[in-house]
């Protein structure tokens, strides 16, 4: 097929899909083991799990589950307090949408807005280089979002933003949180399928070291229905042969190498520190943040932000209850939070998972909140 949506078919082909979840039944058949447990580490690989009900074809024995793969949901409290502080100190912030309802410790920048904060939601970076030029007062932009939006970031830092904008960074970096979840003590995770998008940038060599480490194979896959089952078919015949290696299925995109301009870009601007992902852990090199060479970029530094008054404020009961963080830990699902679709639903969200797009509990909101369509 040569054009876009004929091509994009032939990657939600019925047919061959039919095949391959046959293939994935004799896998694990072959496996012997109930359950056999992998985690894909994006919010996009369980929105098209989702959307295309792609668990409903899966065996039954096998358990797929969704690990800390919302660059939202995993955006700590004390970084939404920074923007809010920001705003509430009057500097104008541009954001993601999604990054709006995000709970922090008293408030979210929608509280903020709703209290006369100036707020803007934009799509993109430049988008807010944009927005930056057009004003005469300081514009910061608070970005979230893994490696391949921390790129974007980047090179708008590279090419001369106005002189207006700042950057509060709240961006993570993926590879490092995959150590922290196959090291968790609870964990059960026998394989991953590695987002192929992030892969585009890193590469899969990427994984190589991690593969060596843990003796646990990744798998790269796409987000098309055909490419996540042929993603999970590899990874089962891994586990099944105990070969810990590192697979490309996303070989259409995804290089061993990555994207080497890309990668460039990345790290002139940013480097790793260690810092928390909400509601997981402290992770080592988890999160970017801007080298001192670009330190005049960095909200950080160009403001006094005082967060203080925020931690004032005990976190609303409810919030105690939510299981986030062992839901994107893996060990726990939606369904197991007595909130889940009560008094937690993406119109009034307890917790970041049912804010963002990409995040679990609201994908399985969206999509009627159930492991498996066979139930229903
Ligand atoms: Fe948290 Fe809401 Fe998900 Fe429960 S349903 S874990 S409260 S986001």
């Amino acid at each position: 097929m040569s054009d876009i949506g004929g091509n994009r078919l032939q990657f939600r082909d019925p047919a061959r899909a039919a095949a391959m979840a046959e293939m994935l039944e004799r896998l694990v058949r072959e496996i012997g083991r109930d359950p056999v447990s992998v985690m894909h580490v994006c919010g996009s690989h369980e929105q098209a799990i989702a959307r295309f009900g792609l668990r409903a074809i899966f065996p039954r024995q096998l358990e797929v589950i969704m690990g800390p793969g919302c660059p939202v949901c995993v955006t700590d409290m004390p970084e939404v307090d920074e923007a809010v502080a920001l705003a509430e100190d009057g500097v104008r912030i541009a954001t993601y949408g999604d990054m709006l309802r995000v709970p922090g410790t008293a408030r979210s920048l929608a509280d903020a807005q709703a209290a006369g904060a100036k707020i803007d939601v934009v799509y993109s970076v430049a988008q807010a280089a944009q927005l930056a030029a057009k004003l005469d007062e300081e514009l910061v932009f608070f970005a979230s979002g893994f490696e391949t939006t921390a790129v974007a970031t980047a090179a708008l830092i590279l090419s001369g933003p106005p002189a207006n904008l700042s950057i509060l960074s709240a961006h993570k970096y993926i590879p490092p949180v995959m150590e922290i979840v196959a090291e968790m003590p609870q964990t059960r995770v026998e394989g991953f399928l590695a987002a192929g998008h992030a892969a585009t940038i890193t590469g899969c060599a990427i994984f190589e070291r991690f593969v060596e480490r843990h003796g646990i194979p990744v798998v790269v896959a796409g987000f098309e229905p055909l490419d996540i089952l042929a993603g999970l078919g590899k990874l089962l015949e891994l586990i099944r042969d105990r070969r810990a290696e590192v697979a490309n299925m996303y070989p259409r995109c995804v290089r061993r190498e990555g994207n080497l301009r890309a990668q460039e870009v990345l790290w002139k601007v940013f480097r790793t520190v260690g810092g928390r992902w909400r509601g997981i852990a402290h992770v080592p090199n988890g999160n970017l943040r801007l080298r001192d060479e670009w330190s005049h970029f960095d909200a950080r530094r160009r403001f006094k932000i005082d967060v203080s008054r925020l931690w004032e404020f005990a976190p609303p009961s409810l919030a105690q209850s939510c299981i986030c963080g062992d839901i994107m830990a893996g060990i726990a699902s939606p369904s197991a939070c007595t909130l889940f679709n009560k008094e937690c639903v993406p119109d009034n969200p307890v917790g970041a998972c049912m804010v963002s797009s990409e995040g679990t509990c609201r994908i399985w909101h969206q999509y009627g909140g159930q492991l498996d369509l066979r139930d229903s």
